[in-house]
């Protein structure tokens, strides 16, 4: 199979996109490629490799077999040109922005982001000169006021965590378009089986890997996703892809490598330079993962609809926040953005307040309290006191992660049992 078959149904393609059986042994599982380095035919060969006349594998901080079918398949699966994987989700958000970005430089950026993220764009990309402008992603009007002379680029979630709330990228990406920026959707909460960005008018999308791709919570691991749809050469505002690079003798990407020129400069100069790689066994991990995406995606949200609407009539419970509910002020964008349903992670405000939420996390059996999502199993946080520690209050409440909220991401497993633990729990915490 190659990525030439847009005809295979999302079932197939999650097992078979990338992975042919291997040259060498024919392999029907995509082998573990352990190896740093690759052996020339000859020195012109390896001189070609060098000068990116002829793609072929140098060394593993750039390429690896194993890496590259996983590269192929989370391509073909969220409907993209091509796909750089690098060693986390946060490494994917700085090897998004890299090539677009330069001291002096902004992204706009939703307000409902994961808060790890959040803390990546309010402080730590100030370090390389770069900014990020918060804004309420509702509000169309404040995120096109936004946008000046030097925004590069908009970011937000499809499916924001912690959870309940759907961007409307429709209209996201008609404003990105029409500043000519790229829009850049982190699509980790819905995975390309719950939406699919591009086809929203995403120029990128990157993910965690980390989470529902992988989906054991065995790994370490991000992507970048490109469409190969923007003109990064229709205005002087992105030199890394337009203009001649100094490190390849003057080579411009865009001329030369077309829809695949923000892959390529990923490989070449961002994993080159950055050295943010996903190493072999991780992708393979990854790679066994994605075979089963839809079947577990599909349970997670059964499971999620089943228990958030059963959480909203508990009495301990004082709000869910889940789109999938008919009560979501978001229900109304399921339909369109994310069609399969609104994932698996919702947050539930309790009546106790914080200290209701504490104990309701440790009385907990069958969820873990701990910092991940996306997992087979069932799992709990109290974000106030953990991932938005750094935050101010108002961060939180703008994030749907204010002291009195605790984010739940629903696992596979049966969901009487899991609406059982909740219930002994949610008494407990009274
Ligand atoms: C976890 C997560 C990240 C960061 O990913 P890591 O793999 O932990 O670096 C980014 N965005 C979202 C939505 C996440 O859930």
């Amino acid at each position: 199979m190659t990525q030439e078959d847009p005809n295979y149904g999302f079932d197939t393609l999650q097992i078979h996109a990338g992975a042919r059986p291997d040259p060498a042994t024919g392999a029907r599982q995509v082998p573990i490629y352990q190896t740093t380095a690759y052996v020339f035919r000859d020195a012109e060969h390896a001189a070609a490799l060098f000068n990116l006349q002829e793609v072929g594998y140098i060394y593993s901080r750039l390429t690896n077999p194993t890496v590259a079918a996983l590269q192929e398949r989370v391509a073909v699966l969220e409907g993209g040109a091509g796909a750089v994987c690098c060693s986390s989700g946060h490494a994917a958000q700085i090897m998004a922005l890299f090539p677009l970005m330069a001291p002096g430089r902004n992204v706009v950026v939703s307000t409902r982001l994961y808060g790890g993220s959040i803390t990546q764009f309010s402080q730590t990309i100030k370090r390389f000169g770069w900014s990020a402008t918060f804004v309420d992603f509702d509000d169309l009007d404040a995120v096109e006021a936004a946008i000046d002379d030097d925004t590069r680029a908009v970011f937000c979630e499809s499916i924001a965590n912690p959870g309940g709330y759907i961007t409307d990228l429709d209209a996201i990406s008609a404003i990105a378009d029409k500043a000519g920026l790229p829009l850049i959707v982190d699509n980790t909460s819905a995975t390309p089986y719950l939406c699919r960005p591009i086809e929203h008018g995403a120029t990128l999308v990157v993910h965690s890997m980390t989470k529902y791709l992988t989906g054991n919570g065995t790994v370490t691991g991000g992507v970048v996703v490109d469409s190969g749809k923007f003109d990064w050469s229709a205005s002087d505002k992105f030199p890394s892809l337009s203009a001649p690079e100094p490190a390849y003798h003057g080579l411009k990407f865009h001329e030369t490598f077309g829809p695949l020129a923000f892959t390529f400069h990923g490989i070449a100069i961002g994993l080159r330079d950055l050295g943010m790689t996903l190493n072999p066994q991780a992708a393979h991990y990854t790679l066994m993962g994605i075979e089963t995406l839809s079947l577990r995606m599909d349970r997670h949200v059964e499971n999620a609809m089943k228990i958030a609407a059963w959480l909203e009539t508990h009495d301990a419970v004082e709000a869910v926040t889940y789109a999938g509910l008919p009560s979501s002020r978001y229900n109304d964008r399921v339909a369109r953005i994310c069609p399969k349903g609104a994932g698996g992670l919702f947050t539930v405000a309790l009546k106790g307040g914080y200290e209701s939420c504490i104990k309701f996390v440790d009385a907990l059996e069958i969820f873990s309290h701990v910092a991940n999502l996306g997992d087979t199993r069932s799992l709990v946080i109290h974000s106030a006191s953990t991932t938005h520690r750094q935050l101010s209050e108002e961060q939180q409440v703008a994030a749907g992660a204010a002291p009195n909220v605790v984010r739940i991401s629903i696992g596979i497993e049966d969901a009487n049992d899991l609406i059982a633990d909740l219930d002994q729990a949610l008494n407990k915490a009274k």
